[in-house]
């Protein structure tokens, strides 16, 4: 199989990987760019984008992508449509492999492999996707206004997501599987001290329910009890906040992890534990996970790869 020689190779294609894409070909350091599994990333799975700076309008999620994409294009990225599933970075230049076989040697490789929302599983989510289902308050919350939405979860990002749908919904469910939230304390009075967000502790979802759009949620208390109790609720959004999963599993072992898997940053800009690798978006961000806070720090890490290689020439 083919083997082929870059200065720098982008691992992932949402706004982190093209925006490192975009920087590095005006750079002149002619990246290649693996799409990874999800061409555009998670966007691609959202609707409308209305908090992209420069979108008065808003713009489609999948649209924003492929903008992103001929953009860097436009400057020479070679952009593939592929897997990467191995990779080697006990010495430099690195060694990588491609799903197709190929193997790239390259001088420095940019991590941007994003992170996938963790869904319950249902068969309903996928049929309700875009249609009443969404994994992201900030991004599809707006669309609920004066309606009746659940969020699932009881940490701190479901009670986030939970307090900010509650600036815009008429009525939300917060539905947690135990007893109690899981969240901060501070979070927990917040989502108590709401009239409009009401708390259905000791509850699962079973399904979801609807013609064209999501319409309710068959739901069950205290399950495989005496007290059990199903139950359904009408709702018009369904947003699932029960974490996240970084797509980090090809680098364990092979860099610094956190104890959830998000790639952990070595200093002040966007290196990791290994010198010529670096790491943009949310792969490395477990806090912002915004697409335009992933776009910058994929500006970031082009830019310390023209540092790099200028320093390594
Ligand atoms: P967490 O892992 O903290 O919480 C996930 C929640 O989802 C838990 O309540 C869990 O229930 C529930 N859950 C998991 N799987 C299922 C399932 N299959 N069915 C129903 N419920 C399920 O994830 P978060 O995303 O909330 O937070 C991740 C990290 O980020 C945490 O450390 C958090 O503190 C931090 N964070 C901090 C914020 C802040 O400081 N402002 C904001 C957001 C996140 P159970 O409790 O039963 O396991």
């Amino acid at each position: 199989m083919a083997t082929e020689n870059t200065k720098c190779l982008i691992i992932g294609s949402g706004p982190a990987g093209y925006t490192a894409a975009i920087y590095a070909s005006r750079a002149n350091i002619s990246p290649i760019l693996y799409e990874g599994i999800q061409p555009g990333g998670q966007l691609t799975t959202t609707s409308e984008v209305e908090n992209f700076p420069g979108y008065p309008e808003g713009v489609m999620g999948a649209q924003l992508m492929e903008d992103l994409r001929k953009q860097a294009s436009r400057f020479g990225a070679d952009i593939r449509t592929g897997i990467i599933n191995e990779v080697d970075f006990t010495q430099r230049p690195f060694t990588v492999t491609a799903d197709d076989g190929t193997t790239i040697v390259a001088e420095t490789v940019i991590v941007a492999t994003g992170a996938s929302a963790k869904y319950l599983g249902l068969p309903d989510e996928q049929r309700f996707a875009g249609l009443g289902v969404s994994a992201c308050a900030t991004c599809d919350g707006f669309f609920y206004r004066g309606r009746t939405v659940a969020v699932v979860g009881g940490g701190d990002t479901a009670c986030e997501e939970a307090l900010y749908l509650s600036g815009l919904a008429k009525q939300v469910y917060l539905i947690v599987r135990k007893d109690f939230l899981r969240a901060s304390k501070v979070m927990q009075q917040r989502v108590m001290d709401k009239d409009n967000i009401k708390v259905l502790f000791n509850t699962n979802t079973l399904g979801l329910f609807g013609n064209e759009f999501l319409e309710g949620a068959h739901l069950v208390e205290f399950a495989g009890t005496d007290k059990e109790r199903k139950f359904d609720v009408n709702i018009d959004g369904f947003f699932l906040a029960i974490g996240h999963k970084p797509n980090t599993d090809i680098f364990k072992g092979k860099l610094d992890l956190d104890e959830q898997g998000y790639i952990v940053l070595a200093g002040k800009d966007q290196s990791t534990s290994v010198p010529g690798v670096f790491a943009a978006g949310d792969v490395a961000d477990s806090h912002y996970q915004q697409a335009i806070t992933a776009a910058g720090t994929g500006c970031r890490a082009a830019l310390d790869v023209e540092h790099f290689l200028m320093e390594h020439q």
